[in-house]
């Protein structure tokens, strides 16, 4: 197979990969929201594509159309949904699109499937729709899985004091900041414009919620840290750790042959 994209496949080839064994797809998630004056409004739906690709490559599994819409974007992990350029479904949608989507990959006779998620505030959402998937497709056939992973969980302690030299603050508020700028310059540094990074100090958040959100709680650039240490070097530390540690989580968790793997 040329590709790893589901969409670029034609049915026969399709239909031969779904009779292998462990098949498996990658379904990533995104978002379309606000990242910043620097940063375009799909980066999570490019970098969860990108990365699931690269996982796919290594494991001999399929890659999905990516979900460009992702659950609502929150002030505390990502400025908030009032922003303009934010566009976001409501938990129950998110819930209902992966359930189907998830569930029609089962049905068509996918063994494994895996969410690799992009946007924070997706996760509760896909764990619901995975697991009501899944539990629906095991009362016929117990050997369907799934799995749900968000790729920053996936850096090593190593690979984050490389690119937090100073300290790292939690994932939460890197949106718009080191990690995903770094990992654009990597994967798509003509999308990204460093000379228009506000560099201003990490957002003091509550440790609570309030509705409605208060839009001057959070930094006015709509991005929750800077990005100005951002590099494609960076990006590349980045992007290494997170493809290995992805692979071998899966091919360990969905126990995947070696035979299946690089059989592009
Ligand atoms: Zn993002």
């Amino acid at each position: 197979m040329s590709s790893v994209f589901l969409e670029d496949l034609d049915a026969d080839t399709y239909a031969q990969y779904l009779g292998r064994e462990a098949s498996t797809v990658i379904i990533p998630t995104g978002a379309t929201e606000q990242h910043g004056p620097h940063m375009p409004l799909g980066v999570d739906a490019m970098l969860s594509s990108a990365i699931a690709a690269a996982v796919a490559e290594e494991i001999g599994a399929l890659v999905a159309p990516v979900f460009s819409y992702g659950y609502k974007s929150q002030p505390r992990s990502g400025g908030g949904d009032h922003r303009v350029g934010t566009t976001s479904v409501s938990g129950t949608t998110m819930i209902h699109l992966v359930e189907d989507v998830v569930g029609s990959f089962l049905e068509q006779g996918f063994q494994n499937v895996v969410v690799l998620n992009g946007h924070f505030e997706n996760y509760q959402f896909i764990y619901e729709g995975l697991d009501n998937a899944i539990a629906k497709a095991r009362a016929s056939r117990t050997s369907a899985r799934g799995v749900l992973m968000s790729y920053w969980d996936f850096v090593d302690d190593a690979t984050l004091q490389s690119v937090f030299p100073n300290g790292f603050l939690g994932w939460d508020i890197e949106h718009g900041g080191v990690l995903e700028t770094s990992l654009m310059l990597l994967l798509h540094p003509e999308k990204v414009d460093m000379s228009r990074v506000v560099d201003h100090p990490p957002a003091q958040l509550t440790n609570y919620d309030i509705f409605p959100e208060d839009p001057t709680r959070t930094p006015s650039s709509g991005c929750l840290s800077s990005a100005i240490d951002a590099t494609a070097e960076k990006g590349q530390q980045l992007f290494a750790a997170v493809r290995g540690a992805l692979a071998s989580a899966l091919i360990s968790e969905l126990q995947l042959m070696a035979a299946t793997r690089k059989a592009h």
